[in-house]
């Protein structure tokens, strides 16, 4: 029998404090631009990739800062790397470069 009504959700609380800083900071020092977003979403608007997959930069951002780095990592594995958002972005972060260094300090391959 069809079973009707509601359940609860998995729990998605993060806590900050067991975040791994380390490579946080790694990736800080590789390109600064990481902790000037402000989580405006330009980037995921005019996202090439975006209309055809999940990449969303503005997510992969908030996942790292809430330590759900492979949730990140995934993610951007289908980034073109076009640099679209690079150019929209207003804070001027190296959109690109931090891709990049995502991949590289949390991913298990150097690109
Ligand atoms: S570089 Fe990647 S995240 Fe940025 S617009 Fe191009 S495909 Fe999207
Ligand atoms: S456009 Fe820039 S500031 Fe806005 S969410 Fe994307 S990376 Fe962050």
């Amino acid at each position: 029998m069809k079973e009707f009504g509601y359940s609860l959700s998995p729990s998605s609380r993060v806590d900050l404090d067991k975040v791994d800083k380390s490579k946080q900071n790694r990736l800080f020092a590789l390109e600064p631009g990481f902790k000037k977003c402000m989580s405006c979403g330009s980037c995921s608007a005019t996202c090439s990739a975006g209309n055809y997959t999940d990449v969303s930069l503005r997510r992969a951002i908030s996942y790292i800062q809430n330590g759900q780095d492979q949730l990140a990592v995934n993610m951007l594995r289908n980034c073109m790397l076009c640099g679209k958002c690079l150019i929209i972005c207003p804070r001027g972060i190296n959109t690109r470069n931090l891709i990049r260094n995502i991949l590289n300090v949390y991913g298990e391959k150097q690109i």
